[in-house]
């Protein structure tokens, strides 16, 4: 195991929970124990805010382009380090190490693009319409804020946070999942060594995390939340921002339809899927979850599907040669095993996989399901496995009802050489992001984020930074 600091990280220093608690975080391939690391209480989330609320002012006051430089900094040093991030999240999440080195380019990337929007927040001078009076606005921090991170993407979940956060001159406590803090904690180190001034971030790894958001919650200082994580836990968060009336951005839950149409490159499409479905083991809010195929090439798309996805090379993460990880924990394992049963008790067929492998480990088999009724369970929730349920259609417009028939509305793709049905899709799926002809969406450079049961708010683009940007507006005479 590499070198992580086993420790709460508040206020520049690294320390002990008050009880001196620890919890155990396990190797998800066979249970073996990585770490212990210390378990925050209440009153250990109360000093990481109390530390941020400490250093807001100041940070808020420093100029621009050093915040921008301490994020180009933390950018290259990640860069430097990504084989020690990759084992360290690879370890802890069980994604293979080519993934989670591309999971460190990926975090890595959001500071790189916030380092290049710090230095371009700005406001507006307006003449109102009537001329009788100008218009000044300007942009602040909200102030301090809380994030809470799942443990699919340990790494950029957090930095699609942090990064923005940092940009815009706010300070922050963090709760990674308590499956995968290590890879936090060593964020943590490296921002210390970059020169982040102390209580500018604050990591509190805990077991409790119900009653220590709630408690960080109840303190009116704490000015915002932003949550990656269930749908379930988002609404939970919602409700309680109410009584103080926090700020608050929600990546919750996906259920990606991928269509795939008649007149589809079919090679591409079972290339894209690939992306879409086996990125994380299907351990992903974007996760092709859904493949709705008309039925003029479903024997096509699921006999090519099904031999890739049956030639995947499934074991440890670390192990050379390696493509599927475990799944996250056994009660993954028997979800995952419960829907691909019920949906072949419903009467899909398999073209591969399906069958629990009899070895130690959270490990299932990539999955292809064929002639899946639309109204499986397995359509209609996250599938968080390497599971490719299949079901056709026959018109577009049957495809499109079929899409949004969901209460999510996070990722979609849609495969198609047809520009005119590209745009109507465009205009008819309601999801928030939408990948023609490709299997991947996610991009710092772009607003990731969904509509619907998939929350709202958006991280990446243009857009990540007003989620921490509050406007002062200054009425004044015309000149
Ligand atoms: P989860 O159970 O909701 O946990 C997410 C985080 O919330 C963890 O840190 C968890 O802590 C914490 N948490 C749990 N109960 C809480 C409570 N009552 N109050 C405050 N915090 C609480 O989700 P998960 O299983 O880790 O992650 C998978 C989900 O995340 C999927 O639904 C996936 O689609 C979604 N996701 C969404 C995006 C996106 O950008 N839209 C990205 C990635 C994942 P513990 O670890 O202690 O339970």
């Amino acid at each position: 195991m590499e070198s992580v600091p086993e420790l709460l990280f508040i206020a520049g220093e690294w320390r002990e929970a008050e009880d001196s608690a620890r919890f155990t975080v396990e190797d998800p391939a066979d249970g073996s124990t990585l770490a212990e690391v210390a378990d925050a209480g209440e009153s250990d989330a109360a000093d990481a805010l109390e530390a941020a609320v400490a250093a807001q002012a100041a940070w808020a006051a420093t100029a621009p382009r050093e915040r921008g430089e301490l994020l180009r900094s933390a950018f290259e040093l990640m860069t430097e380090r990504r084989d020690e991030f990759a084992r360290v999240i690879s370890l802890e999440m069980g994604k293979p190490l080519a993934e989670a080195a591309g999971e460190v380019t990926y975090g890595a990337e959001f500071f790189r693009w916030f380092s290049e929007e710090a230095v371009r927040i700005h406001g507006r001078w307006m003449s109102a319409p009537d001329g009788k009076s100008q218009l000044l606005t300007a942009k602040r921090p909200v102030g301090p804020c809380l994030f809470v991170t799942p443990w699919n993407f340990p790494l950029a979940m957090g930095t699609r946070k942090i990064g923005p956060a940092m940009a815009a001159g706010c300070t922050m406590v963090v709760k990674p999942a308590q499956q995968t803090p290590l890879t936090m904690l060593k964020l943590a180190e490296l921002l210390s060594e970059v020169g982040l001034p102390a209580g500018v971030l604050n990591v509190v790894p805990t077991t409790s995390a119900g009653p220590v958001v709630s408690a960080l919650m109840a303190d009116p200082r704490l000015r915002k939340v932003s949550f990656t994580g269930s749908t379930g836990v988002g609404k939970v968060l919602v409700k309680q921002s109410a009584d103080n009336l926090q700020r608050v951005s929600m990546e919750l839950g996906g259920n990606a339809p991928f269509l795939v149409f008649e007149d589809a490159d079919i090679s591409a499409a079972v290339d894209g899927a690939m992306v879409a479905k086996m990125r994380n083991m299907g351990e992903a809010c974007t996760s092709a979850n859904r493949f709705l195929v008309h039925t003029d090439v479903a024997d096509e798309f699921a006999a090519a599907l099904g031999e890739r996805m049956g030639a995947l090379r499934v074991g440890r993460g670390q192990d050379d040669g390696v493509q599927v990880g475990p799944l996250i924990d056994a009660a993954a394992v028997d979800s995952v095993s419960k829907l691909v049963s019920d949906a072949v008790d419903d009467g899909a067929r398999v073209v591969t996989g399906g069958e629990r492998p009899d070895r130690k480990g959270h490990f299932y088999p990539p999955t292809v399901l064929l002639d899946v009724p639309p109204a499986a369970a397995i359509n209609a929730v996250e599938v968080f496995g390497p599971v490719a349920p299949i079901t056709t259609f026959t018109t577009e417009d049957e495809a499109i009802a079929a899409a949004n028939d969901t209460e999510y509305g996070l990722a979609s793709y849609a495969y198609t050489r047809d520009l005119a049905r590209t745009l109507r899709l465009a205009e008819r799926l309601e999801f928030g992001m939408l990948g023609i002809n490709t299997g991947l969406v996610s991009n710092p450079a772009a607003p990731f984020g969904g509509v619907k049961a998939s929350g709202f708010g958006r991280e990446g683009g243009f857009e990540g930074i007003e989620e921490y940007l509050d406007t002062t507006y200054v009425a004044l005479p015309a000149g």
